[in-house]
């Protein structure tokens, strides 16, 4: 009986593997043509100090548009190039288009441009930076790398020189996700990060969650220590925002501050402030 029942399961959930395996060899063989046929754009999400609102940097984030699938999130494909290696091509044009089109708007923001561990390893990170640098004449200082926590498990990177050298030239460096990795905390003074952004899995709706609150300011209290700022993602209401500044965040990011938004429209928002 056993075996039939298993039998079964087997046979209906075939088909639903079968179309996610064609999906993702869909989405590799296309994303390969996607710089050239121009598919792929950025855009840009506020980070802002939480005691006035006002912005002082933005992520740059990628989106592609398939002109017969539509919309992808980076979610899906970036595991993908991620395995390919075609990331480093993803990560390049990225970095470029992002400093070029931040060169255009009236305040000098900072720049946060998200940098996976296959760029870091394989993609000769260093020389990238430096050449879109130097490209688009963007100032080093006003370029910050996100990280994310969980490639911090993997020693073998040497994580710790490329970024030393990037940190040498003017560029600062967030570890994203956090508190997402298994990780020990004893990695983070290893590494130049200036910030830390507190990952949206703990500001659930109210911050009402005990356990929530105390790893906030946990993570608070160790970056003072190691002398770097918080960045809280994911604040979508005003009572996160409020109860955050209670719990003395001074930075943060989410859909209530701005939704990620092209550069023209960020462009707009920025004049409209000023
Ligand atoms: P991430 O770096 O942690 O980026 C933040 C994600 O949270 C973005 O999703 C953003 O749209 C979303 N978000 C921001 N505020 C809120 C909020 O208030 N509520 C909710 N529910 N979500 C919010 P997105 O753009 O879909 O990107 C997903 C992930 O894909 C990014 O997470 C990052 O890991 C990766 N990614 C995006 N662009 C790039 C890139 O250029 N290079 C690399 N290597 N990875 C990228
Ligand atoms: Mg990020
Ligand atoms: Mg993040
Ligand atoms: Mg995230």
């Amino acid at each position: 009986k056993v075996r039939r029942d298993r039998q079964v399961q087997t046979l209906a959930f075939k088909p639903e593997m079968d179309v996610a395996l064609e999906r993702r060899r869909t989405l590799e063989t296309e994303l390969f043509k996607a710089i050239v046929r121009d598919e792929l754009h950025m855009v840009y999400q506020p980070l802002v100090k939480l005691a006035d609102q006002s912005i002082f940097g933005v992520e740059a984030l990628l989106r592609w548009d398939h002109r017969e699938l539509g919309p992808i999130s980076p979610a899906e494909f970036v595991p993908i190039a991620e395995e390919n290696g075609y990331i480093v091509e993803l990560g390049a044009w990225a970095l470029n288009r992002g400093m070029k089109e931040a060169l255009s708007w009236s305040s000098p923001l900072r720049l946060s441009v998200n940098i996976s561990a296959i760029q870091l390893s394989r993609g000769n990170l260093i020389a990238t930076v430096q050449e879109a640098l130097h490209r688009t004449s963007f100032p080093a200082e006003r370029l910050d790398l996100e990280i994310t926590e969980s490639l911090f498990i993997d020693d073998s990177l040497d994580l710790e020189f490329h970024m030393r050298e990037l940190k040498s030239i003017g560029c600062s460096f967030s570890l994203d996700d956090f508190g997402t990795g298994y990780s020990s905390l004893g990695y983070i003074p290893k590494y130049p990060f200036s910030k830390i952004k507190l990952d949206r899995s703990f500001v659930r709706q109210s911050i009402s969650n005990e356990q929530d609150i105390a790893v906030i300011e946990a993570v608070m209290h160790l970056a003072k220590g190691y002398r770097m700022a918080v960045v809280v993602e994911g604040i979508e209401n005003p009572d996160q925002a409020s109860k955050l500044k209670e719990l003395g965040c001074q930075l943060g990011q989410g859909f209530l501050f701005g939704r990620p938004m092209s550069a023209v429209n960020l462009s707009t928002l920025l004049s409209n402030a000023a």
